[in-house]
């Protein structure tokens, strides 16, 4: 059968869009401009109803931009792409659940990845289970939650003539008279954004947040392991080795490079090929790690000098000079 046709069937004439309080704005009486197959969707590229609005007096209208079969699919606001129940990136919810992003890459894929999970849609449950979190990554959404509706994110755009000392239109005009700030939390995609991966913003909460709960990154760049405490009791290696992989599924697990269980002391290193990986692991388990219904207790490990004068001849010295 044609690829079309399907599409076609599947097209959706929506009545109200999914969105978050933020985006559908404080005004009870809003009015939606709406037009069928109006556009593209930002990720899946399936044409969908596109839904136009102003949120509140001086605010910017607001547009959706991807479907509502993606919104779905991910549990997202079809205009910000922010989670529905935390208002947070994709890639920091992700992270803290553990939730594997399967990305499609190319456009013919993203179309048969909307399609395929359609099916499994039923009425307007997401197929984000948030309850299987484990305790620890459902208590790190919690702290980071922002529950609250945000309604300057709903401000017009900054005024680019403003930026290079050109606006004539002085207070008439629409746009905000404010300096851009250049940085590299200003170049997020939708693609991005939506699956979950090379989201700067996400970076920043998370990195923010390890930092907050003790994990700070240590400034010896040669540091690439993290040190589990606490273990349950019965843990073996294998047993450890599944829990972090499992728990890390944006991490490719040939980037782990050994585990080191002391059973005796119900500790393990986990050594990782570079930093970057120690890092994200860090962040994924800044709330600690859940073991058969334990927390697990997380740590960066120690300067290789510094263990090699302390306690040469323990196990864990061994493992991090090794
Ligand atoms: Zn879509
Ligand atoms: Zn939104
Ligand atoms: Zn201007």
């Amino acid at each position: 059968m044609p690829k079309l046709d399907i599409n076609k069937a599947g097209w959706e004439q929506s009545e109200f869009p999914i969105l978050c309080e933020t985006c559908l704005g404080d005004n009870a009486f809003v009015r939606m401009s709406k037009q069928e197959y109006g556009r593209s969707c930002g990720t899946c590229a399936r044409p969908f109803t596109v839904f136009r609005w102003n949120p509140g007096t001086g605010m910017r209208y607001k547009t959706t931009v991807i479907c509502q079969t993606c919104a779905k699919i991910k549990n997202v606001c079809q205009t910000c792409l922010l989670d529905l129940e935390y208002g947070l990136p994709t890639q920091v919810r992700d992270t803290a659940l553990g939730v594997e992003n399967e990305a499609p890459t190319s456009e013919i894929n993203r179309e048969y990845y909307a399609q395929n999970l359609e099916g499994k849609l039923e009425g307007n449950k997401s197929l984000m289970d948030t309850t299987r979190a484990s305790s620890a990554g459902k208590e790190m959404l919690k702290q980071l939650a922002r529950t609250d509706p945000y309604y300057k994110r709903n401000r017009p755009h900054l005024c680019s003539f403003y930026a290079k000392g050109q606006c004539s239109r002085g207070s008439e005009c629409p746009y905000r008279h404010e300096l851009p700030v250049d940085n590299e939390l200003s170049k997020q995609n939708i693609q991005d954004r939506y699956h979950g991966r090379n989201d700067p913003v996400a970076r920043k909460i998370l990195s923010n947040h390890a930092a907050t709960m003790g994990l700070q990154p240590p400034e010896d760049q040669s540091i690439t392991s993290l040190f589990l405490t606490s273990l349950p009791a019965n843990a073996t290696e294998e047993a450890v080795r599944t829990r972090v992989v499992k728990s890390l599924p944006a991490l490719d697990p040939a980037l782990i490079k050994s585990i080191v269980h002391v059973a005796k002391s119900r500790c393990a290193f986990v050594n990782f090929k570079d930093r970057q990986s120690a890092e994200l692991a860090a962040q994924a388990w800044a709330n600690g790690l859940d073991m058969d219904g334990e927390t697990v207790n997380v740590k960066w490990g120690r300067s290789k000098g510094s263990v090699a004068k302390s306690k040469p001849a323990t196990a864990a010295a061994t493992v991090i000079a090794a």
